[in-house]
């Protein structure tokens, strides 16, 4: 670096100051790596006993058994929070690969219009009866090159926000597009109740919440946004949020531009 052999040449104490620094910063990597490993472990090790207890809890509450009748609701209530636990586990050992430089992750076309149409029918199983008007805008027939599971767990984390934050009737719209800038874009419209601008730059960071109560209600494990920002990096995009509280919520994941002039298909609504 030349300013440390300026330093060095004008100032002996600043350039061991900055030795000093370097050393500081390795340190630094090295804790971090520590944090990252441990998490990593202590997901992977508790897998395998959540796991063995959803499936006991599973066979006592179908076995019909007359002894454990009166015990119906505690077990419905373990096997839920038990489940809760799995995907909390699941979602940590899925950030911890996302965050590890050395995982390789797939390389593949992904028809993101299909997926698309795909998630649509899912949101609208999950919103039941909380009836929202669910709809695709698919403006653009190209296809995204990437990892197929991280790239679908990362949207349906948005399409599944949508869902659950929204109040019953309202509308959630998927659309897929190029925007003016060339850029992909995966974008997730909502009419919930928006979200105040303090919050926005933190939604990403591992368990924070707006409102923890509510999102417990909701039953999400705190770390979707944490997922889907680590997803859109590993493909050179990120995650654009824009929100108006009593209004709604846009949630975009912007990819880089695409090279060759793909022929725009005309909009392909489905209501
Ligand atoms: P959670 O599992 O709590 O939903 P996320 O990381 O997916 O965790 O989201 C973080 C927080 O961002 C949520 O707890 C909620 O407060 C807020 N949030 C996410 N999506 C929406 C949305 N569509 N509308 C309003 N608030 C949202």
């Amino acid at each position: 670096d030349p300013n440390v052999m300026l330093s060095f040449r004008f100032s002996p104490y600043r350039a061991r100051q900055r030795l000093l620094m370097v050393r500081d910063v390795s340190r630094l990597t090295r804790l971090e790596q520590m944090r990252k490993d441990f998490v990593a472990n202590v997901s992977h090790e508790l897998r395998t006993p959540v796991t063995v207890l959803i499936g006991y809890l599973e066979t006592m509450l179908s076995s019909g058994d007359e002894k454990l009748a009166r015990y119906q609701r505690p077990l419905a209530q373990m096997q839920a929070q038990t489940k809760r636990m799995s995907a909390i586990v699941d979602d940590l050992l899925l950030l911890s690969r996302l965050d590890d430089e050395r995982t390789r992750l797939a390389q593949e076309e992904v028809d993101v219009p299909s997926l698309v149409c795909m998630m649509v029918e899912d949101a609208r199983i999950l919103s039941g009866e909380a009836q929202h008007q669910i709809e695709a805008e698919i403006e653009t027939q190209v296809g995204l090159s990437g990892a197929p599971k991280e790239l679908q767990s990362a949207f349906w984390n948005l399409v599944s926000n949508a869902v659950r934050y929204t109040p019953t009737g309202g509308q959630i719209t998927l659309r897929w597009y190029i925007d003016t800038q060339r850029q992909v874009r995966f974008e997730v419209r909502d009419t919930g109740p928006g979200i105040e601008a303090h919050h926005i730059p933190r939604l990403t960071e591992r368990f924070y919440r707006v409102d923890a109560g509510r999102s417990r209600e909701v039953g999400g494990t705190g770390l979707g946004l944490a997922i889907v920002k680590h997803v859109l990096e590993r493909h050179g995009g990120y995650l654009d949020i824009h929100s108006v509280v009593g209004q709604g919520s846009t949630f975009a994941c912007v990819f880089p531009p695409v090279r060759q002039t793909a022929p725009r298909a005309a909009s392909n609504k489905s209501a």
